[in-house]
């Protein structure tokens, strides 16, 4: 029984090792416009979108629904797309504005996971 689940442990421990995070979204191409997971253009309404890698890089927006999830932030990535993340930090660190990069992979129906790209260092004294 217990030897079930710690092989069980071990071997997801060891799939998650040599993924790169990856973060796939869309482009209208009629208009160009970037969106995450839709299935027709925010901007013109066009069904013709094709999937593009993400650089994996984008700035915290301001957080508005509290309710889903302290950690859970509107991240604006780079190529103009926003998409809700899952961000890893202190409390300190994540703030409106604050440039992440993708941490992690989204797995099916959760959130793609991303870090602060600055992390502020330690300051000198301990407490
Ligand atoms: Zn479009």
């Amino acid at each position: 029984m217990l030897q079930l689940i710690s092989d069980r442990t071990s071997a997801s421990v060891a799939e998650r090792d040599d993924t790169t995070p990856q973060l796939y979204f869309q482009r209208c191409r009629w208009c160009g416009t970037a969106m995450y997971q839709r299935l027709l253009c925010t901007g013109c309404g066009s069904t013709d979108l094709e999937a593009e890698r993400s650089a994996g890089e984008g700035v915290l927006c301001v957080h508005r629904n509290v309710t889903a999830g302290a950690d859970r932030w509107p991240v604006r990535m780079a190529e103009g797309f926003v998409v809700r993340c899952r961000v890893l930090g202190t409390r300190d660190a994540v703030r409106p504005g604050v440039r992440v990069r993708l941490a992690g992979e989204a797995e099916a129906g959760a959130e793609p996971v991303v870090e602060p790209c600055d992390i502020p260092e330690p300051p000198p004294w301990s407490y």
